[in-house]
């Protein structure tokens, strides 16, 4: 349980800079300090229009599937002696709660005037989730895509072309997510008058953290409700989550934070900024990232593509900071047996990437801290099966187990 002095430290609004305490900021070029300026001004206004957020709401009702139900997982509990309800983002349309994200972004893209999106895409989870949204709303999309990622995730740029997106190979660095990111800024500038950069989590430059976190704040609030409405009036003992940037993790934890529930955050033991970065500045932001001893960005290693980016949103390294969540990693040999376990127990297969909170609840459960009779709330992220492939790959016949 987490004292009172974990309750100061809530998640309201960043600084007029954008800042959570020593991170976030708004490190870009000149030349796209207004167009930070203009997505934040008008997302405020938006965010304080009721027309504009009842639309957010009916679409992700109808159109989404969302509220996402609360799953009580009575097999999976009797066999780690806690108790764990699943808040279901699995169960939206296309599977993961990066549909929150992008339909805000896309009707915000509309109430902006503009009439295009762009977006960058590592997994190309993200670009197919913009491409989504891009074609619900009848805008154009383009989404920048390291050349070595659209060789790794060639079905995902296929669902991409098929939603009517344009897909641009970068060519630049390692050729991965962080090279695309770095090439959908720089395309930004030269089209900002008519173009929205809708970015994928809980980072880059202001006002982005604190939109994306807004945007996915459904998530926690949703849950909190189903939780109070289980449990007696009560929060969970623990929320835990997985982080990549981080966004469906903070969407979770803003439903809570104001509460006394234990929050974790669940990074790929090869991509943990919390446990191994250092302050430093990319992608328009201030936060810890992975680095060498001269400063150069190292990539992130993990089984899950969607984990690998090499640092994390900047109002999770202030709550690192503060304390008033923590911040843990998983390894690829537990995250492949709790994805297993979940599939045995439940029924049902999660993403590698809540994979990795399910293989920290699962160590934790066992080795004692988390406590026997604790309740836990675990946002199961996404599905799996686009990772079934990939998994079959790493497991062969063995998945079969007695
Ligand atoms: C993209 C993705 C993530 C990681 O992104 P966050 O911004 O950290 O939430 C996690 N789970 C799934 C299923 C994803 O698709």
């Amino acid at each position: 349980m987490t004292t009172t002095t974990g309750r100061a430290a809530g998640m309201g609004q960043p600084t007029a800079t954008g800042r959570f305490g020593e991170f976030g900021g708004r490190y870009v070029p000149e030349a796209l300090v207004p167009a930070c300026a203009e997505v934040e001004e008008a997302f405020r206004a938006a965010w304080a229009d009721p027309a504009f957020v009842g639309r957010y709401h009916d679409l992700l009702r109808d159109y989404a599937g969302r509220p996402t139900p609360v799953t009580e997982c009575a097999r999976l509990s009797e066999e780690l002696g806690v108790r764990v309800l699943l808040k279901r983002e699995d169960l939206t349309h296309t599977g993961s709660h990066k549909i929150n994200n992008v339909i805000g972004q896309g009707l915000l893209t509309v109430a902006m005037g503009k009439r295009r999106v762009i977006a960058e895409t590592g997994a190309g989870q993200h670009g197919v989730a913009t491409a989504t949204a891009a074609a619900l709303l009848g805008l154009s999309c383009t989404v920048y895509m390291g050349e070595l990622d659209m060789a790794r995730q060639e079905l995902n740029v296929f669902r991409m072309r098929l939603l009517g997106a344009d897909v641009v190979a970068v060519r630049s660095g390692s050729r991965t997510l962080k090279d695309a990111v770095n090439e959908a800024m720089r395309a930004w500038v030269s089209e900002v008058d008519t173009t929205h950069y809708c970015l994928g989590s809980v980072m880059g430059p202001h006002p982005y953290p604190w939109m994306v976190r807004e945007l996915q704040r459904v998530i926690g609030d949703e849950a909190r409700e189903q939780c109070r409405a289980l449990l007696g009036g009560t929060d969970p003992d623990v929320v835990v989550a997985c982080v990549g940037g981080g966004s469906n993790a903070a969407g979770t934890f803003a439903g809570f934070v104001s509460g006394s529930a234990r929050l974790v955050g669940v990074e790929a033991a090869g991509g943990s900024a919390v446990g191994r970065g250092v302050p430093g500045v990319l992608h328009g932001m201030r936060s810890l990232l992975l680095q060498d001893e001269t400063g150069q960005i190292k990539e992130a290693e993990s089984i899950s593509a969607g984990l690998d980016y090499p640092g994390i949103g900047p109002e999770h390294a202030y709550l690192a900071g503060t304390g008033r969540a923590e911040y843990a990693a998983a390894g690829d040999d537990e995250v492949l047996d709790a994805l297993q376990l979940l599939a045995r127990t439940e029924g049902i297969i999660p993403a590698l990437e809540p994979a990795h909170a399910l293989a920290w609840l699962a160590r934790s459960a066992r080795d004692g801290s988390v406590p026997a009779g604790s309740t836990v709330l675990l946002t199961m992220s996404g599905r799996g099966d686009k990772d079934a492939e990939a998994v079959m790959g790493i497991l062969g016949g063995s998945a079969a187990r007695p």
